[in-house]
Parts: structure tokens; C-alpha cells; sequence
């Protein structure tokens, strides 16, 4: 025993050797745009929350009443005592936002990740799997008997290669988040789904990062590249832009929904989404479809947030996703982005650095998330913590 506590001590040195140590702060607020936590208060830049959706007052309302009206916890999972009429309905509000015939709620992303390879892809097929993907969809995968291929990210050339490599299988799935989330850079989907569809593939999204504010009626990522009709199966998070308490789903035909009820192991052997979950992610669902002005608002922020950033000099990636990261390359870069964060909180902004081996090593940056929450002055002072803090660290204006 003492072996095994002094290696797990050896272990957690070493990560902190590494600078990889993660700390959680706590927040003494609900989530929002401007929070406060043990230490201070600040503007929030690193939430999910894109629609500011957290602590919507409707949501709060339609999850409080729901406490009244459902109770606290279903103590069941959904097939034996846990489906009540606002589960079905919060799958049927995503069926209908999707356009896709049927939806399966899960606990969370990751358990819909985890859930749906093994059942629908066996030892005869193929998965092949962008190498940016969630960790989440590579768990997976690996719970599959497909065979396994990957390609570079977003590398359409590669992708062919990998569909002529997996050639003879039964079925063939491509798989890609819609957004990846450490770059903001959305999936070329328009050219994925010609590729599948010349190799006979289907084409699976994970939209957790687009769901609800991409696209111009917030469909997410099929939506802005125009192939809504052409993904066969979709996954994603109630976790982020939906209201941000938890749950995921697998959007799709009938037939995979209903396979997935009956085989899947996360949706059959865990518990079903706690009621208040349930209302309140349906309410979060409905003001999100109808959110164009959230949505307009919240592109906004981004294009102003990248306009100013650029104006103070600072190098951002391209783009236009509110996943914004403001860059610091080369071999001191993942040092600068961590002290010029830290710095900001300072000044009463709340950013995150992220360094290897999250991001590539030399392409340590500060990921800056836009909400529609933020006001305009919010995003002013963002930028201008930036500024303030570059200089207090790196001594240039
Ligand atoms: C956040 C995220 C998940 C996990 O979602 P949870 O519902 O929190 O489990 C899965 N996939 C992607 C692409 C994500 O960004």
C-alpha cells in the first residue's frame, strides 16, 4: 500500500514538474457572464455558456417548477421506471430542430459518445476518425470491433486515402467533431459528406462546440456548411450553448435510435437525466431556436472582440467560431500565455492558457470564448486586460 501511494505521489509530482497541473478555481456564482469566485470577481471568458443560457430566468423558472411538478431524481434508468413525458419531449424538441426522424437522450456527450460505435459498428466495418477528434468520440471508437482509421485534421486528401484503405468493409462511418475546440475551426462537412457519399459512407458529427449559436438558426455546424440533409447521425452536448446543466444525445434515422435503446450500454446500465434537467434543458432548447437576435449578438461580440485584438497586435487564429485563441508561439510561449492569464484575473478577467500536450507544443495560446451575455464593454475590457497584461509580463506595449 505505502508502494502504491508513494507512486501515485511520484506521478502527481511529475505532472506538476511538467506544468500541467490543473487547478479548479471555485465559483462563489451562479455560471454568467460576470462570476465571482474565492478570490475575486471577474468577466467570465472560458464558459460554454454561448447563448448565456445558464442562468436564463426561463430555464430557472421552467427547472424550478419542474422540481414541484417531477420531483428531484428518477432512481431508475430510462427502460425500467426512469422515462417520464419530459424526456420523450426533450427528444422529440431535438428531433424537431434537427430534422432527423428520432433522438436518444443520454447522460452526457461522453456517454452518447461512448455509446453509439459499439452498437452500430462491428468487426466488419470501418471507422475512420479525424485525430483531432473528443476524447470522448476516441473512447468510443475504441469500444467498437471496427477496424480503426484516422486521418489528419480537416486533411480531405487524407480522408480519401483512409476511405480507400477501409474499401471492402460492410459499413463505413466517418466521424469528426463539428467544431474543433482548441482551434474554433469548423469541420469541412460539405466536402466530408462528398467524400462519404463517393465511398459509400455515412458521416457522423459531433456538434457539441456548434450546437444552438452556429449556423443561422443555431442547427449547428451542418447547418452553416449547408448539409443538414446530407449527416447521418449526429451527436452533442445539452453540457454548453443548451442551457449547460448536462445531458447529450445521438440524433439519426429511427432504426439507429431504437437499436440504440435496446444495446447501448450507457443509455441502458446508467441513470436517467434528472428531471430539472430534463425541463430545463427543453426550455433551454426552445429560446434557443428562437435566439436569432442571442445568436446576431453574439457574432458581434466575436467580430469585435478579433477586431480590437488584431488592431492591439495580438495574433489570433482565424475564423470567426466565439472560440478565440489568441496565440503565443515558440518555445516560451506556454510560460507567457499562463502568467499573461493569470495576469488578467488581476484585472478582472477570466481566461484560461492552454500548453502541451492539449495543444501542440510551441502553439501554447489563451482560449478566449465569446458569449452573447458579454456586453460590449465587456469585451472592451477583455482586450484592454490583454494590453495591461502583456506589458506587466513581456514589458512591451
Ligand atoms: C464537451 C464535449 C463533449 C462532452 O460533452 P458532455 O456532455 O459534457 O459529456 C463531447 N464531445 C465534444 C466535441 C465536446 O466538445
Amino acid at each position: 500500500m505505502y508502494a502504491f501511494k508513494d507512486d501515485l505521489s511520484a506521478t502527481l509530482q511529475q505532472i506538476r514538474d511538467d506544468g500541467l497541473w490543473k487547478d479548479e478555481r471555485q465559483l462563489t456564482s451562479p455560471q454568467q457572464a460576470h462570476i465571482t469566485t474565492t478570490r475575486t470577481s471577474a468577466i467570465n471568458f472560458c464558459a460554454n455558456n454561448y447563448l448565456g443560457l445558464a442562468d436564463h430566468p426561463d430555464v430557472l423558472a421552467a427547472a424550478s417548477s419542474a422540481l414541484r411538478e417531477w420531483g428531484f431524481g428518477m432512481a431508475s434508468v430510462r427502460f425500467i421506471c426512469g422515462t417520464q413525458e419530459q424526456h420523450t419531449r426533450l427528444e422529440g424538441a431535438l428531433s424537431d430542430w434537427f430534422g432527423t426522424q428520432d433522438t436518444i437522450l443520454y447522460s452526457s456527450c461522453f456517454d452518447a459518445n461512448g455509446g453509439v460505435f459499439e452498437v452500430l459498428f462491428g468487426e466488419d466495418d470501418a471507422i475512420i476518425s479525424d485525430e483531432l477528434n473528443h476524447a470522448s468520440l476516441i473512447d468510443g471508437i475504441r469500444l467498437s470491433k471496427a477496424a480503426r482509421y484516422r486521418y489528419r485534421n480537416a486533411d480531405m486528401a487524407d480522408l480519401r486515402a483512409q476511405l480507400e484503405a477501409a474499401k471492402g468493409a460492410r459499413r463505413t462511418v466517418v466521424v469528426t467533431d463539428g467544431v474543433f475546440s482548441m482551434d474554433g475551426y469548423l469541420a469541412p462537412l460539405a466536402e466530408i459528406c462528398d467524400l462519404a457519399e463517393e465511398f459509400g459512407a455515412m458521416v457522423l458529427v459531433d456538434d457539441s462546440h456548434a450546437v444552438g449559436f452556429i449556423g443561422e438558426g443555431g442547427g449547428g455546424t451542418p447547418e452553416a456548411c449547408g448539409v443538414a440533409d446530407r449527416v447521418d447521425l449526429l451527436t452533442g452536448t445539452l453540457g454548453k450553448a443548451l442551457g449547460g446543466a448536462s445531458g447529450g444525445y445521438v440524433a439519426g434515422p429511427a432504426e439507429v435510435v431504437a437499436l440504440l435503446r435496446q444495446r447501448s450500454r450507457p443509455y441502458l446500465f446508467s441513470n436517467a437525466v434528472a428531471p430539472v434537467v430534463a425541463a430545463g434543458s427543453l426550455e433551454a432548447i426552445r429560446i434557443a431556436r428562437g435566439s436569432n437576435e442571442a445568436r446576431a449578438t453574439l457574432r458581434r461580440n466575436t467580430a469585435l472582440f478579433r477586431e480590437l485584438m488584431t488592431e492591439a497586435g495580438f495574433e489570433l487564429l482565424p475564423g470567426d467560431h466565439p472560440i478565440t485563441p489568441v496565440m503565443f508561439p515558440g518555445e516560451d510561449g506556454a510560460r507567457q500565455a499562463s502568467q499573461i492569464a493569470d495576469a488578467m484575473l488581476e484585472h478582472g478577467v477570466y481566461v484560461i492558457a492552454f500548453s502541451y500536450p492539449v495543444v501542440p507544443k510551441g502553439r501554447a495560446r489563451i482560449r478566449v470564448q465569446l458569449s452573447a451575455a458579454h456586453s460590449e464593454e465587456d469585451v472592451r475590457t477583455c482586450v484592454a486586460a490583454f494590453v495591461a497584461a502583456r506589458t506587466e509580463v513581456l514589458g512591451e506595449g
